[in-house]
């Protein structure tokens, strides 16, 4: 069998056992290769790693068994992955593996209250399960730092510890039992003992776990402390004095000066005005060895007194509450230094506390950049030490500085220490992390559980030659670490000028800032929708990282990747890193489809076409925008205001309650504005996301002209993109070009629940709804509007309101509008997920503000089959005023349905099939040589496969010419295949269709050739 058959053969057996959460093409297997720590450039040469051949997603342990099966019979190597959050490369790939991504087997299988146990599968997230059980009444004994992205089964199979270690010490002491399937096939649930010896800490090389049974503890409130220490004995002296008096507390950790204060040197991200406007102040931190301590509540009587005095014997300075709220909150962030590298140089030990400050003193003599420290004091006499280097992998030097991560490691063993982990970089440590008893007996089992070494290759036991390479290193420690010392780089975010690659300078330096914690990836939408680490904001860096290296270009297919982001910003909030992860990929948008040219959606070209013409994207005609505007307030709307009521095209031709329900609300607040009425156009958001900001820029000078003309200074919008275009994306171009602009911008909630506030406005009658409220994206973490909305329906008599599990900062977005466009399966999944949530809490309405969220709420609540009502929140408000506003959600849905149909048409192969069909008329445009041509070779043996194989060529020169001249007929078979429309698209389409036909060929043309070419090679030799 060929490479390529066995390739396919493989992904039909496995196809057979996981359906489509399979994928064995190059890219996507990239983007398994990959974790935390990042080796220099001059030693990753010698990594025995590679690309994986395929990767898996489980849902069952049945799954797992069947394929380890297939494993053995066809000498596959597996790599268990939970979220690929370590950084010793234990879940980098063979060349050639199978990754099996655990991360979807994530339930929670039973929850005991009376024995304070819990059942899970490894894929969980810790974040995910604190929050069920807290739900519970219960949390977590412990959990890692990386407690937003990483899994149970990995810190069980990596080994670890974190908060909660002072009390309970290592994650595997508390797990009381496990499920596994090892490398010959058998399940089996093992005892503690077992598990001790043969499963933790050992990097999935004896099997994979399925099941965690660990310890939970009730939930309680918590008492944080921060106190600081002048010098590092002072430290080590009271952690042994709390130690010795068995204070019961629960956590304790420990930050250096260093790390206090290049922390205040870290840049904040460049936000949303009301971001910086709003941010919280920080406490003054001492630049001192700092404890962070945490402990129940119910224990502070015997905690308080007894750590007072000693924290005084210490000459320790407690802090305020503030200051340790803060730094609480700020726990999850140790790799945020990574912010000003690009890059960080690790290194994590374990010391005895007895030797903790000889071994912090000598590492302080010793390294001469600056380290940051972070420490966990763990039960017993041990101190974890997590330490970076900020540094710049771009350079030369840091192949050099990286030497002194061994440094630091050859510090802590000389003081009776080791390295925290073995993975692969550290294995040669394996003796010392394990001990030499346990190191033998695994090696044992291993050679007899896993003969053909089937299970997670070269991990803890392997050797090779990185082994020698790191052992030479240790070996030249004291030689190296001078050259070592004095390979520095410049501390800050050290952006570079210009392009990489085509990527701008700062995406590029974030891309490599990135630090691959994974925190950005379960709540991003893009990926909840799809699963595989590409469509994840962490995934587009690392494809960007590919690009620069020169080993990746973009493709249609990569494009996508980065246009079907919703925008929805969940990645900014989420970034360790404060970085701005959603900006860099609409700067992606500028680069790719507005510089670049390269195809945007389709359905956008005729978005676009319809902006051009008409000013909206509904393929409505522009003389008809105006026409949702109530009769009773036509007189009121004046020619000129200082207020300006900006509806966008969905509230003007879709939603229009919404348009209605708002003006009729202005009015009742008794505000007084204008409106550009049929001069309005689009605000242009649909433009700025699919990268036509050629279109975008149009758009605003026509907006921002007409509302200069009617005198308007506030403009008020009841959709939150338009109020985001003009608050933010506007004032932007404006700069850009230099022109004057001073808009105030408002959503109408801001104006309505100032009203309600003063009392300039009631709610008159009753709305018996149970109603739960969807923070738009667009008006939530990009505008901070959270609470006027709520403000408004709390104040509706009769409306029960209950909240989402996640609303405000942390809502899910609805799924619009890039994926409902772009991969329009994928949407009804992401909308269905936010309106379980309003099920769940047992909501009858759900209640919207943004007119397109709306629509995809709808749609999704259609074909979800759920029972739910979802409605605007001005027309919720104006029933609360006694007004019953015509519902659009039938007309809604039915104009959701034509633009269904067009972007389905636009697909490469439907196109190819409308084309084919107009294969006459474009025969009998043809240029007649060229007919004679086909003709000739028709009858020249193996002329048709030469036909065959000169179509890429053939087809981009003779479709730009033929296409007008087929248009007439194509309008036919687009009219054939989308039913009858409206009568104004009906009569719009003759001017659109070629307009987007137009723009939308040059990209499009290569992906119809495929599949047009056996019907046109058919067509000659039967028509011909
Ligand atoms: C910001 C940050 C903070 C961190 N803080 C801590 C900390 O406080 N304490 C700490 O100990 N570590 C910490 N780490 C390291 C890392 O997060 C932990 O080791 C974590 O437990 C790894 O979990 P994971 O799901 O990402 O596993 P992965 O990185 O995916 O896997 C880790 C290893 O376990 C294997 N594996 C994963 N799942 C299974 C399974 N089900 N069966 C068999 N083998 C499996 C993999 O092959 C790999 O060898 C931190 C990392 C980051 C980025
Ligand atoms: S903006 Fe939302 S969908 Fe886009 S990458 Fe960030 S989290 Fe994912
Ligand atoms: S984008 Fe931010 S949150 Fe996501 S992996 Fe990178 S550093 Fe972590």
């Amino acid at each position: 069998m060929t490479a390529v058959a066995e390739k396919l053969n493989l992904e039909e057996r496995l196809k057979s056992i996981f359906g489509d959460r399979v994928r064995m093409d190059r890219i996507e297997c990239k983007m398994y290769s990959y974790d935390v720590g990042a080796l220099p450039g001059l030693v990753k040469p010698f990594l025995p790693v590679g690309i994986p051949s395929g990767v898996v997603r489980p849902k069952t342990e049945e799954e797992i068994f069947r394929l380890v099966k297939l494993a053995k019979e066809e000498g596959l190597k597996l790599v268990p992955r939970g979220m690929s959050t370590s950084g010793f490369g234990g879940v980098l790939p063979d060349n050639g593996a199978i990754v099996v991504d655990l991360s979807g087997m994530n339930k929670v299988i039973a929850i005991d209250k009376e024995n304070l146990l819990v059942t899970v599968e490894p894929g969980i997230i810790w974040e995910a399960l604190q929050t069920k059980l807290h739900r519970a009444g219960l949390d977590l004994i412990l959990y890692p730092t990386s407690l937003p992205s990483s899994t149970v089964g990995g810190l069980l199979a990596q080994g670890g510890t974190g908060f909660g270690g002072y009390e309970y010490g290592l994650f595997k002491e508390n797990v009381s039992e496990a499920t596994v399937i090892f490398p010959d096939g058998e399940l089996k649930t093992v005892s503690k003992e077992e598990l001790l010896l043969y499963i933790a800490d050992l990097e999935g090389i004896t099997g994979i776990i399925t099941r965690i049974t660990f310890k939970v503890r009730k939930l309680e409130p918590e008492i944080h402390r921060l106190v600081s220490f002048t010098d590092s004995q002072k430290v080590e002296n009271v952690l042994e004095a709390v130690r010795k008096a068995d204070l019961p507390i629960w956590s304790i950790t420990l930050q250096n000066p260093q790390a206090m204060r290049l922390k205040k040197q870290i840049p904040i991200r460049k936000g949303h005005p009301y971001e910086e406007r709003n941010r919280r102040r920080e406490p003054e931190l001492p630049e001192t060895y700092v404890l962070l301590l945490a402990y129940p509540a119910s224990r502070r009587k015997d905690i308080d007194p007894g750590l007072e005095q000693m924290i005084q014997e210490h000459s320790g300075v407690e802090l305020s509450e503030e200051a340790a709220e803060h730094e609480w909150q700020e726990r999850f962030k140790p790799m945020r230094f990574k912010r000003v590298g690009p890059s960080l140089i690790p290194t994590e030990v374990v010391v005895p506390l007895a030797r903790l400050s000889k071994v912090l003193n000598e590492i302080d003599e010793k390294i001469k950049h600056p380290l940051v420290l972070e420490g966990m004091a763990v039960k017993g006499d041990k101190v974890v030490l997590l330490g970076f280097i900020p540094h710049d992998e771009r350079t030369f030097g840091f192949n050099m500085a990286f030497a002194l991560s061994l440094s630091v490691i050859e510090i802590a063993k000389k003081h009776g220490g080791s390295s925290y982990s073995t993975g692969l970089y550290f294995r040669r440590e394996a003796k010392n992390v394990l001990g030499t008893e346990r190191y033998e007996k695994v090696k044992n089992f291993k050679e007899r559980m896993d003969p053909d070494g089937i299970m997670n290759p070269n991990k803890v036991l392997g050797r090779g030659v990185i082994d020698t390479i790191m052992g030479t290193a240790a070996t030249l420690e004291p030689i190296i670490r001078p050259f070592a010392n004095a390979a520095t780089a410049p501390f800050g975010e050290a952006v570079r000028q210009g392009k990489k690659k085509g990527i701008p300078a700062d995406v590029a330096y974030y891309a490599t800032a990135c630090a691959r914690c994974g925190y950005c990836v379960s709540t991003c939408e893009q990926f909840s929708g799809r699963g595989w680490e590409s469509q994840s904001p962490r995934g587009k860096y690392h494809y960007i990282r590919e690009v620069i290296a020169g080993r990746e270009k973009f493709n249609p297919e990569t494009v996508n990747n980065f246009l079907l982001c919703t925008t929805c910003e969940a990645c900014n909030i989420r970034c360790q890193l404060d970085m701005p992860v959603e900006h860099n990929w609409m700067e992606m948008r500028g680069t790719l489809i507005h510089e670049e040219k390269r195809m945007t959606f389709p359905p956008f070209e005729m978005m676009a076409a319809s902006v051009r013409g008409e000013r909206n994207i509904w393929a409505g005609k522009k003389e008809k925008r105006a026409n949702w505007v109530p009769e009773e307030i036509k007189p009121k709307i004046k020619e000129k205001s200082d207020v300006l009521y900006f509806a966008g095209c969905t509230a003007s031709f879709v939603n229009t309650d919404v348009a209605q329900a708002t003006v009729r609300l202005l009015d009742k607040a008794g505000i007084e504005f204008t409106y550009m009425g049929t001069d309005e156009a689009c605000c242009g958001i649909p433009m700025k996301v699919a990268g036509k900001w050629d279109v975008f820029e149009e758009i605003f000078e026509h907006n921002v002209s007409e509302a200069r003309k009617r005198g308007a200074k506030t403009i008020v919008t009841s959709c939150p993109a338009c109020a985001l275009v003009w608050k933010e994306l506007y004032a932007e171009l404006a700069k850009e070009k230099g022109i004057d602009y001073d808009f105030e911008v408002k959503h109408y909630s801001e104006i309505v629940s100032e009203a309600i506030k003063e009392g300039n406005l009631t709610f008159d009658h009753e709305v018996h709804q149970r109603v739960t409220f969807h923070d738009s994206c667009h008006i939530g973490r990009a505008q901070g509007i959270y609470e006027q909305p709520r403000d408004m329906l709390k104040a509706i008599p009769g409306v029960e309101f209950v909240e989402m599990e996640h609303n405000r900062e942390e809502g899910l977005c609805c799924g619009s509008v890039l994926t409902l466009v772009g991969e329009t399966p994928v949407a009804p999944k992401l909308g269905g997920n936010r309106l379980q949530e309003a099920i769940d809490v047992k909501a009858d309405t759900v209640v919207a503000l943004c007119p397109c969220c709306q629509v995809q709420l709808r749609d999704s609540n259609i074909k979800n089959q759920f029972n739910l009502k979802v409605t605007d929140l001005a027309r919720i408000a104006m029933e609360g005023l006694g007004y019953d506003i015509e519902d659009k959600t039938e007309y809604s849905m039915e104009m959701w349905g034509y633009f269904e149909k067009f972007i389905m048409l636009m697909k490469p192969e439907v196109l190819a099939d409308i084309m084919a069909s107009l294969f006459k008329p474009m025969f009998d445009n043809m240029p007649s040589k060229m007919v004679s041509m086909m003709k000739a070779m028709k009858r020249t043996p193996g002329g048709l496969a030469m036909m065959e194989k000169m179509m890429p060529t053939l087809m981009p020169k003779m479709v730009p010419d033929l296409m007008p001249k087929v248009m007439p007929d194509m309008l036919q078979e687009v009219s054939r295949r989308v039913g009858p429309l409206p009568d104004d698209m009906e009569e719009l389409m003759p001017d659109l269709l070629p307009k987007t036909m137009e723009s939308l060929m040059p990209n499009m043309l290569p992906l119809i050739i495929p599949y047009i070419t056996p019907k046109m090679i058919d067509y000659i030799q039967k028509n011909l």
